[in-house]
């Protein structure tokens, strides 16, 4: 199942600020590595006034207090990489009013979706003398691939605006302002230089949904897609874009596989890249790819 971000997400009368009672948050973690929930934890400013406007019921990482549910609000970390994750995620779907997922973890399976690629058992098997202790799924998958999700907030991290805008406009009741376009359009709105046009620096910020402001452009430093794939993203023609930089096939397949490399967008082209003649038998190139993408954690 799939979200859609332009559908509003709303709270109950009941959950509004003003009612009888504070609504209830709940934080829950699954495969990640908690820094979306960081994301919250450093709102510094604004924790009090959070605090103030909800009971934080369930938040492992930041209190042992914890209130039973339901819960009005879950924000959920991570991805789906066990059996029991996959029992365990239905049971906080059932016990949550509105679920919002946070970062690309939870949106798309984050980088451990990696292992889609190839043979998880195998690694398994490499890496631990005992792999029958360790229970895996093949596959690691976004929370939308399991349960029902209201809102998905994208980024690795996510961004600690748009989640204050998403917990606000939840209590108001009203829709969360979370663009759509591309980090290209919150480039231009900061004035930044094109990284790409200027200096020829590989940017994914053409196909890559906005929510950062544009944050590594504005360090001079090319967009590796951490946002995930924009809607209505042109992959083919980033392509064409990359290899006229100088990049070569599985420099471009690296570069979509990193921490969304699991949203369908990004999948398909790096598969279609990978499976190109020139990605087995790459010509060298003439030109030096320059920048920050390239260097990209993969
Ligand atoms: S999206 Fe990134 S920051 Fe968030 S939990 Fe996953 S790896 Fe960590
Ligand atoms: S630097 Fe990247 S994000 Fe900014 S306008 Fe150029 S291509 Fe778009
Ligand atoms: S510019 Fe791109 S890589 Fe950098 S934070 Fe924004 S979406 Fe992520």
């Amino acid at each position: 199942m799939t979200t859609d971000q332009t559908s509003a997400v709303q709270m109950t009368n009941d959950h509004k600020v003003g009612a009888q009672r504070k609504p209830t948050l709940a934080v829950w973690k699954f495969a990640s590595c908690d820094g979306c929930q960081l994301t919250l934890l450093n709102c510094e400013d604004e924790l009090l006034s959070i605090a103030g406007a909800v009971d934080i019921a369930y938040f492992p990482e930041a209190t042992r207090a914890v209130a039973e549910g339901p819960y009005d609000v879950s924000l959920v970390e991570g991805s789906i990489t066990t059996p029991h994750d996959a029992e365990r995620i239905r049971e906080v779907r059932a016990m949550s009013g509105t679920l919002v997922t946070i970062g690309a973890c939870a949106t798309a399976g984050g980088i451990q979706a990696l292992r889609n690629l190839t043979d998880v058992y195998e690694f398994r098997s490499i890496v631990y003398a005992h792999p029958e202790y360790v229970q895996t799924l093949d596959r690691s998958t976004p929370i939308a691939a399991h349960v029902d999700v209201d809102l998905e907030l994208r980024g690795c991290p996510i961004d600690k605006g748009q989640l204050l805008e998403t917990l606000a406009a939840l209590l108001a009741g009203r829709k969360p302002r979370i663009p759509t376009y591309s980090v290209c359009v919150e480039c231009k709105k900061r004035n930044n230089v094109c990284v790409a046009v200027a200096h020829g620096t590989p940017c994914l910020g053409p196909v890559t949904q906005a929510g950062c402001g544009a944050l590594c452009p504005s360090f001079s430093r090319g967009c590796y897609g951490c946002f995930g794939p924009q809607d209505s993203a042109n992959l083919p023609a980033m392509t064409d874009r990359l290899r006229a930089q100088g990049m070569r096939e599985p420099e471009v397949v690296r570069l979509y596989r990193t921490f969304n490399t699991g949203a369908e967008a990004f999948r398909a082209e790096s598969a279609r890249v990978a499976t190109h003649p020139a990605a087995a038998h790459p010509a060298a190139s003439t030109q030096t790819t320059r920048g920050s993408a390239e260097e990209a954690p993969a």
